[in-house]
């Protein structure tokens, strides 16, 4: 039998006139007051103290809950306070979002923009799921409510959970501005990083639309052959065509890019992928973050040593290039990069 849902009534998403429509309330104040208890957290309407007690009564009856999804599990990496929340949307579809905490207690909140992900790319978890359904923007938004909710608001938002950020491009568009809102949360677009595999059109259009948020690109090695084998995209967009679209990037909008190398050990780590990965960026401005490889049971890599990584980094170092190692966080709850999707549908 096929499952039928009603779609939710959503509202995180909403700008205080939309909300005033969508709630059908007369007056327009009363749309900027509810914009900000949601964007502080509120849940209920009951939560809502300066709106008439009869208005929140009637809006909480019409909508018990602001949000459309729940957290179904809470894990917790006891070794660096990372934490993962499994949320369950609408339809019953589980999705994960990542709360990563450094040494200084700075939060990021690491948000999926799709169910599964179709890209494929060889190295990780999410990959392996394929693609199920790309998020709604509340339901991408309510990930970042869950875990404000849950653990303190996050200063820091990027989109690399799971899915391909720019192929749900609207919906992550209007999140940010939601995140952005003068005044709601009010997160500066400089704390907001939208990561991509390598989607050309998408990093033309954010250049083009003027987003102003942070980019990264997960590169992994600046080899055609080896590319092609880990990220299937490569065969659509090559390493040509990427950085023709990385420099048009960086002409149109001035800003450094994130180049993010997964390093697995013996494939991309060599000195000769050292060696091209140097002349690649040539002409870019960029910052180089190495992550060793997270490891995931089913996958045949391995994490590479730390001779390996530091024979890497000098080679970059002597030809001046910033690169910086990333610290492992949420590795004890899966919930590091690439390992996310230990997902099922009910
Ligand atoms: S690395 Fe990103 S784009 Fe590639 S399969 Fe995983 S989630 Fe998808």
């Amino acid at each position: 039998m096929i499952e039928t849902y009603n779609v939710p009534h959503a509202l995180v998403h909403l700008f205080p006139s939309e909300l005033v429509n969508e709630l059908q309330i007369d007056m327009s104040f009363r749309g900027k007051q509810i914009f900000k208890w949601i964007s502080i957290g509120a849940q209920s309407f009951h939560d809502m103290t300066d709106l008439p007690a009869s208005l929140r009564q009637s809006l909480a009856e019409r909508f018990p809950s602001l949000y459309t999804s729940t957290v179904a599990n809470t894990f917790i990496d006891k070794q660096d306070g990372s934490a993962k929340l499994q949320i369950k949307l609408y339809d019953g579809t589980l999705i994960e979002s990542v709360l990563l905490v450094d040494t200084q207690g700075r939060k990021t909140a690491c948000l999926s923009t799709q169910a599964g992900c179709g890209m494929h790319c060889a190295f990780c978890k999410t990959g392996t799921l394929g693609f199920l359904r790309n998020l709604e923007s509340y339901e991408i938004i309510e990930q970042y409510y869950h875990l404000m909710n849950n653990f303190g608001k996050p200063n820091n938002i990027v989109f690399m959970g799971m899915g391909e950020p720019l192929l749900n491009l609207p919906n992550v568009i209007k999140a940010i501005s939601i995140f952005t809102a003068h005044d709601g949360l009010q997160i500066s677009k400089r704390k907001i990083t939208i990561s991509t595999c390598g989607i050309v059109p998408g990093i033309l259009e954010l250049a083009e639309q003027h987003i102003d948020v942070r980019l990264a690109v997960s590169l992994t090695v600046a080899d055609d052959t080896i590319r092609s084998q880990l990220m299937p995209i490569n065969q659509t967009w090559n390493l040509y065509t990427l950085k023709q679209a990385l420099l048009t990037y960086q002409e149109k909008t001035g800003e450094r890019i994130t180049l993010e190398l997964p390093m697995l050990s013996g494939i991309n780590t060599t000195p000769e992928c050292a060696y091209k990965l140097v002349a690649w960026i040539k002409g870019l401005q960029v910052q180089v973050n190495l992550i060793a490889w997270n490891h995931v049971d089913e996958l045949p890599y391995k994490t590479p040593s730390s001779k390996e990584l530091t024979d890497f980094i000098t080679i970059l170092k002597q030809h001046n290039i910033n690169v910086v190692q990333r610290a492992k966080r949420g590795r004890g709850i899966n919930g590091a990069c690439g390992q996310l999707g230990r997902i099922k549908q009910e």
